[in-house]
């Protein structure tokens, strides 16, 4: 199986509620490795450029004013399969559909707001990844 890398981030929803070490044990517990992290207040603009595929969706501006209402946690996560296996940490975007024990059932208040962002796919992994590390800060395997 391929070592893979994925950008996470704990939405300020989870760091607000002080949930960022509840969050990194389920990674760690699931054989995920943190290998870059920081906390970040987003700027309108960061936060515009990353969500930019969603820019003609309705919840555009709600969602960068809720990403930049306060600091996140942002990290690369290591390991086989981190991609999918993150995203099945994480559960439906929408906390109404997520599954028993992932972390937006348990944590998320609703679609807008739901606690952790995880990449989707290889190619927005990588891209993900580079928007806010230089590969010399990234320190995994
Ligand atoms: P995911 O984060 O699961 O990959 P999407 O890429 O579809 O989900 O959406 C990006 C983010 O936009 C979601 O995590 C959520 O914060 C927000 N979002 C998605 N759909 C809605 C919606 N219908 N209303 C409000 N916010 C939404
Ligand atoms: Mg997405």
């Amino acid at each position: 199986m391929a070592i893979e890398r994925t950008l996470s981030i704990i939405k300020p929803d989870g760091v607000e509620r002080n949930l960022i070490g509840s969050i990194l044990k389920r990674f760690e517990d699931a054989g995920l490795k943190v290998a870059a992290a920081r906390l970040s207040h987003l700027s309108q603009q960061e936060a515009e450029g990353f969500y930019a595929v969603h820019s003609e969706r309705p919840f555009f501006g709600e969602l960068v004013e809720f990403m930049t209402r306060s600091p996140v946690f942002i990290s690369v996560l290591e390991g086989e399969n981190a991609i999918l296996r993150n995203r099945e940490i994480m559960g439906a975007t929408n906390p109404a559909e997520a599954a028993e024990g992932t972390i937006r059932k348990d944590f998320a208040k609703s679609i807008g707001e739901n606690t952790v962002h995880g990449s989707d796919g290889p190619d927005t992994a990588r891209d993900e990844i580079a928007y806010f590390f230089p590969s010399s800060q990234v320190y995994g395997g």
